[in-house]
């Protein structure tokens, strides 16, 4: 590991500054960024210690939705009452990820921006890799690449991006708040990431020292009959290759509004609108689900090793649509 700078934030203010003065990145958990620092993947020059920012309350607003602080651990988020009851989606997604030792040091913020998974980005040993090395090239469209993306993805980057939690939070519509040198702002998470085009390296929308202070879940009436499914190799400590956030709400036995996002496919949280106009106005009958799952999946461009995902996905949509239409019945 080369050496780094290292400087440890007292409040907001102080963190933006010295990210600001050193050209650092921010430490929150660690489970991502030392990794990678680790094996040489990231050398900052300077890591700004954001852990005792006191960003880690979770609260009930006033239009009833939630604010949740960016340093909250992966655990507390997930086994918070508030989360549990009205936002299950949200619960099962993190507790699909990693393990209880990482998710109690994960944080939020250190979720949302936790780097791909590809293998030609996570290995050095690898020349090619747009994302590591821009100009380098993309090892990964002509390699090993049965995990890649099915959608949003081009020549200069098939990678997908790993967060469980973040598909609950695209399909519950949720609100990133940042601070940085130049005041604060807000942006809802279905606009945060971008696609790789030709900058995969660029992969949100943050400008240089921002910081991720907290997110919002606005109240969300898809919430109360919603769920989150994951497909992968190995049931424990894997990441998805498909998975699905779905939440539905019915008026008189009609499906009145529908969310669907999509995770393990593209390099951002994938939200599906047209499996989602499918499902609106109709009675939830089988044929419909299906008739969803497939819009889910219509569009889909597979690479050379994973034509599989794509059947993966519609049964992964169909299921999780059965199983969100029984949780509302609990
Ligand atoms: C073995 C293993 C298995 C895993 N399995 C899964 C899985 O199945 N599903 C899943 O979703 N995840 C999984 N993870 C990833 C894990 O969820 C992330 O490592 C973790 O969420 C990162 O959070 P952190 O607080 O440790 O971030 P850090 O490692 O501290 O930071 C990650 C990045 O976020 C930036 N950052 C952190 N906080 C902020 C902020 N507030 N504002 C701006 N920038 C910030 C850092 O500068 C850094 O670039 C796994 C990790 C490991 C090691």
């Amino acid at each position: 590991m080369k050496t780094f700078g290292f400087q440890r934030a007292a409040s907001v203010g102080d963190a933006i500054r010295a990210a600001v003065d050193t050209g650092g990145d921010y430490l929150a958990g660690g489970t991502n960024l030392v990794d990678l620092m680790k094996n040489g993947v990231l050398e900052p020059a300077a890591l700004v210690d954001i852990r005792r920012l006191g960003l880690t309350t979770v609260i009930e607003t006033a239009s009833g939705g939630v604010h949740i602080g960016s340093g909250v651990t992966n655990s507390a988020l997930a086994n918070h009452p508030l989360i549990r009851s009205q936002y299950p989606v949200l619960s099962q997604a993190i507790l699909s990820g990693a393990t209880t030792q990482l998710r109690n040091m994960a944080t939020v913020g250190g979720n949302l921006l936790q780097r791909t998974r590809c293998p030609y980005f996570m290995q050095t040993e690898f020349d090619q890799c747009n994302k590591r090395r821009p100009g380098s090239g993309c090892a990964a469209v002509g390699g090993f690449n049965r995990e890649h993306a099915l959608f949003g993805a081009g020549d200069a980057c098939v990678a997908t991006n790993p967060s469980d939690m973040a598909v609950a939070l695209a399909m519950l519509d949720a609100v990133v708040h940042v601070q940085g040198p130049d005041g604060s702002r807000s942006i809802p998470i279905t606009d945060f990431y971008t696609l790789p085009g030709d900058t995969p390296h660029i992969e949100n929308r943050l400008r240089p020292a921002e910081l991720i202070v907290a997110l919002e879940l606005p109240p969300s009436s898809c919430a109360a009959r919603s769920w989150y499914l994951k497909l992968r190799d190995r049931h424990s400590y894997a990441f998805a290759l498909v998975s699905v956030a779905v939440g539905l709400t019915l008026t008189d036995g009609v499906v009145s509004s529908a969310a669907v996002a999509l995770g393990g496919v593209a390099p951002r949280p994938w939200r599906v609108p047209a499996a989602e106009a499918v499902l609106v106005g109709r009675r939830p009958e089988d044929s419909m689900l299906w008739d969803a799952a497939h819009h889910a999946m219509s569009g889909a461009r597979p690479l050379s090793q994973n034509a599989f995902k794509v059947q993966l996905g519609r049964s992964a949509v169909h299921r999780a649509l059965v199983r969100a239409l029984g949780a509302g019945d609990q």
